[in-house]
């Protein structure tokens, strides 16, 4: 036993899995609730789901064949501005950013992250070999804006999952311009917010700003994400990514089918935001511009989840969120009825 873990590279003693949020089927089991009495509100996921265009254009799909990317990329150019040399695509935001870090971590590299954040930049720290430097957040979840000068990434989420705030134009330049270090700016909930800071690409060599397709164009289960990189960067990313970089005929299909339906995004992410405002004046949460709230608990957060769950509600526990503490939990905003739900089961357990 001890020779085989011999083999294993050592950075996974350093590893903190990925905790998801929890599925309809693992709470149906666990509870014996039907599925259909489920709702599910722990995954920043999409209720509205995407456009019917998506639907029709998965019929046509040719499984037997490698995807072609062409077309999803002159559609993420069309929707993002950028020309397609800026533009590079993957298995979900995670995918990009896990070839994106294979350009530029090495074994003893450290990385900047601000505190809570979404954990999968640390884990791919950890998996490069990297130290990541843990930043804590200030009270209302600011970040420093001066990159240490050891740092050769850094990792900066707005909106930031699972707190919900935005980091302004002003601070996201600072740090861009404190530092020679790469900065990944994550936009996945960038649609749900009040503006985007995309352009600021153009402005830098330094600065890499990833999307997603799972968010406000609904299409969580396929998998497709995408960043805009400055050239140097973009051009590397396609050398060292996977074949057919981990898309596949179904998430292209989805993704140019999502793309040619804008309307059917836009309305649903205001639904989503008028149910937000709704949510948000029910219940003390911090402010948000993300599909989702983040809420100080009295008890523990753990505690408190279990007994939502019972009742077939599923909302995310945030200790697994370094830097979040014991008292935290995130609630992703879902249909009215979904809401209604979770508003009713939040009374009658904090009554
Ligand atoms: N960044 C953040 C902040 C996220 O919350 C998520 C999804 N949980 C991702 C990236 C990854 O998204 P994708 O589904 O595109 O891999």
């Amino acid at each position: 036993m001890e020779s085989r873990s011999k083999k294993l590279r050592p950075c996974l003693g350093q590893l903190r899995p990925y905790v998801a949020g929890k599925g309809f089927t693992e709470i149906s089991r666990r509870f014996g609730l039907s599925p259909e009495n489920i709702v599910k509100l722990g995954s920043n996921e999409n209720p509205y789901g995407p456009s019917p265009k998506v639907a029709e254009a998965l019929r046509t799909i040719s499984p037997e064949r490698y995807p072609e990317p062409e077309d999803l990329l002159s559609g993420l150019s069309g929707y993002t501005g950028c020309p397609e040399e800026m533009i590079v695509i993957g298995a979900g935001m995670d995918g990009v950013m896990d070839t994106l870090t294979r350009l530029f971590l090495e074994p003893g590299d450290q990385t900047f992250i601000p505190i809570p954040t979404f954990s999968y930049y640390e884990i791919l720290t950890t998996m490069a070999g990297g130290t990541p430097v843990f930043v804590p957040r200030g009270c209302e979840f600011e970040v420093i804006t001066e990159i240490p000068i050891s740092a050769k990434m850094a990792f900066l989420c707005s909106p930031n999952n699972p707190t919900g705030n935005v980091t302004s134009e002003d601070d996201v330049r600072a740090m861009v311009e404190s530092t020679e270090a790469i900065v990944f700016l994550d936009e996945a909930y960038v649609e749900f917010a009040d503006r985007s800071l995309l352009e600021l690409v153009e402005d830098y060599e330094n600065l890499v700003v990833g999307r997603t397709m799972s968010k406000a164009f609904g299409l969580a289960g396929m998998r497709l994400g995408y960043a805009v990189a400055p050239e140097w960067i973009a051009d590397q990313y396609r050398r060292a990514a996977p074949p057919f970089f981990g898309i596949s005929c179904a998430s292209v299909a989805a993704g140019v089918a999502a793309l040619s339906d804008l309307d059917f995004m836009h309305i649903s992410v205001e639904k989503i935001r008028a149910e937000r405002k709704r949510l948000q004046t029910e219940i003390r949460s911090h402010p948000t511009q993300a599909n989702f709230l983040y809420i100080e608990t009295a008890e523990p957060s753990n505690l408190f989840v279990e007994k939502f769950l019972r009742k077939g509600v599923i909302i995310r526990d945030c200790r697994s969120f370094r830097g979040a503490g014991e008292h935290h939990v995130r609630v992703t905003v879902g249909t009215t009825a979904e809401n209604d739900r979770f508003l009713s089961t939040f009374r009658e357990i904090c009554a």
